[in-house]
């Protein structure tokens, strides 16, 4: 399957969360057998060789690709959740929204010193969300061999950022 077809999986739903919202959901592609199974083969494809230790996925959509992410790869699995989700001891990381700020949380023992960790996620907007789970990983201990994503909107930066932070960002379409 090519990635024009994964594209046109992909639901683009007006107005939603809010007036003059594009939302892109992604629910459509995983609902096909072949669309997730290549979306996930191509998004495992560049780490070929490259020694990852865990995958982690920013809640919620991020459980879904990540969990499959980590079972193809023969990994691990880390939860990146919102505030106050998970209940042992946590490390936190406060990261910038278009407006305003959120808090993300992974358990204390959930990486250790010295992991390679692939942080996965549906979409790539402003980084902000990604950024900061980059700097959760590093919080750690971790070290983040890359960033993937189903969708990245260029025009909001996010794949810029990711790079100036020196990380390798994998994104299946536009
Ligand atoms: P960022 O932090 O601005 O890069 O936004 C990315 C985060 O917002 C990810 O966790 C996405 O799941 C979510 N997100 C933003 N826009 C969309 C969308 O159009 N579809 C699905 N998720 C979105």
């Amino acid at each position: 399957m090519a990635l024009d077809d994964i594209r046109d999986l992909i639901r683009t739903i007006p107005d939603y969360p809010k007036p003059g919202i594009m939302f892109r959901d992604v629910t459509t592609l995983w609902a096909n057998a072949r669309g997730f199974r290549t979306a996930i083969d191509r998004l495992v494809q560049p780490y070929a060789g490259v020694r990852i230790d865990k995958v982690a996925g920013i809640e919620a959509r991020g459980f879904v690709l990540g969990g499959a992410v980590a079972h193809q790869l023969s990994v691990g699995f880390v939860p990146v959740c919102k505030k106050g989700k998970l209940p042992w001891d946590t490390i936190a990381e406060h990261y910038e929204l278009e407006y305003g700020t959120d808090t993300i949380e992974i358990h204390t023992d959930a990486i250790r010193e010295g992991e390679n960790i692939l942080i996965v996620d549906d979409l790539l907007a402003t980084g902000g969300t990604a950024a900061g789970a980059v700097n959760l990983v590093r919080k750690a201990g971790g070290t983040v061999v890359g960033c993937c994503f189903i969708v990245d909107l260029p025009d909001l930066g996010g794949k810029a950022k990711l790079h100036e932070m020196g990380l390798s960002v994998m994104t299946l379409c536009e």
